[in-house]
């Protein structure tokens, strides 16, 4: 957690506000639902979750989208909610009512950011510190662990009761951002959302495995490539080291593997003993690369990813490069000693 006012969570105004806008929505209101692009598993839950509560509450003009190709990656494919999902393309063009999760800037929305502009009301629903509230009404919580902790909070203002389906959403994102509840933000009222949960009846460990636990044995050998190419830099990140390694579209392509598999790469490189610092590039297009920060606990990488344009949580953050790898680890590299925690320059 960090000091200061944008750390501190939604006024009773806000929740209020959040609520009028639901309360006073017509049965046949046109209500769009947006996550970020390349959606993880709190984006998905959190959106998905909301949206099967918001059909509790009888609202019958619900969509769910995200900016891009329609592709669900596989470990998502079998949440609940799935058929609130239509693709970008056929998203309404002017919804009375855009509600946003898991995304901190308009940028994260793509192509579907002019939804904001010709819809009647927005409201975002977010866990980001450096959210720039570019919604109407914003409920943007930088202490909540995931953004299903504030989608579980409106429910419960809006008196919608948890089933099973909408608890796995919730449970899926939550598990996702804190880690499997291994992560600094994994509080005791995590735990106590997490029990509201899975009093629903769902199962943990059929959700965990499929979710976390079952890639395709070409994605297994993949990441063995990946892995093996994995370069350790101690002196880096002043002394806290860096290690990193990459992954290009021809080595998704000689084994078989959809880019969103390489999501959990980052998990296999960031157990490095004696790295603070850990970085997975993959490439998204010719010359276009998603970069994955991860700090123990010594550097902000956010600083790191929005230096080079992108944003994200202190220990886990990210940006789209350009160029070469090796000129993309250089541009990381040179913003490391600044983002040491305590550092004169931060
Ligand atoms: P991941 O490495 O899992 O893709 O992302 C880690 C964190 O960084 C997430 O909170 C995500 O929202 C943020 N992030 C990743 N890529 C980008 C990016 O290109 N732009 C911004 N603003 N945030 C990003
Ligand atoms: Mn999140």
């Amino acid at each position: 957690m960090e000091a200061g006012p944008v750390d501190s969570g939604p006024t009773d105004g806000d929740w209020a506000a959040a609520e009028a806008l639901l309360r006073g929505l017509p049965s046949d209101a046109r209500v769009l639902l947006i996550c970020h692009v390349n959606p993880d598993g709190d984006a998905l839950g959190s959106m998905l979750g909301f949206g099967l509560g918001l059909r509790r509450l009888g609202v019958r003009g619900l969509q769910a989208t995200f900016p891009g190709p329609p592709e669900v990656p596989e470990p998502f494919r079998g949440l609940p909610g799935l058929d609130l999902l239509v693709p970008a393309a056929e998203a309404y063009p002017d919804p009375d009512l855009v509600i946003c999760f898991d995304a901190a800037s308009e940028s994260r929305l793509g192509d579907l950011v002019d939804r904001l502009e010709r819809a009647g009301a927005a409201l975002v629903l977010d866990h980001h510190a450096s959210n720039t509230r570019f919604g109407g009404v914003n409920l943007v919580d930088p202490r909540a662990a995931a953004t299903s902790v504030v989608a579980e909070q409106l429910l419960t203002r809006l008196g919608v009761p948890l089933d099973a389906g909408i608890a796995e959403c919730l449970y899926v994102a939550l598990t996702t951002d804190t880690g499997s509840f291994r992560f600094e933000a994994t509080t005791p009222a995590v735990h106590e959302m997490a029990a509201r949960l899975l009093a629903t009846g769902i199962r943990p460990g059929d959700i965990s495995r499929r979710v976390f636990d079952t890639r395709p044995f070409g994605a297994v050998r993949l990441f063995g490539e990946a892995l093996g190419r994995a370069r350790l830099e101690p002196a880096a990140a002043g002394g806290r080291g860096l290690v990193w390694t990459w992954a290009g579209l021809d080595d998704l392509a000689r084994h078989g593997q959809r880019p969103y598999v390489l999501e959990a790469l980052i998990d296999s490189v960031r157990c490095t003993a004696e790295a603070d610092v850990s970085c997975v590039v993959k490439q998204t297009a010719p010359d276009e690369w998603a970069v994955s920060l991860r700090s123990k606990g010594a550097v902000d990488v956010s600083r790191v990813a929005v230096a080079l344009g992108g944003g994200g949580h202190r220990f886990a953050a990210g940006f789209t490069g350009h160029g070469t790898v090796d000129e993309i680890v250089d541009r990381i590299r040179a913003h490391l000693d600044g983002a040491v925690i305590g550092s004169v320059t931060g």
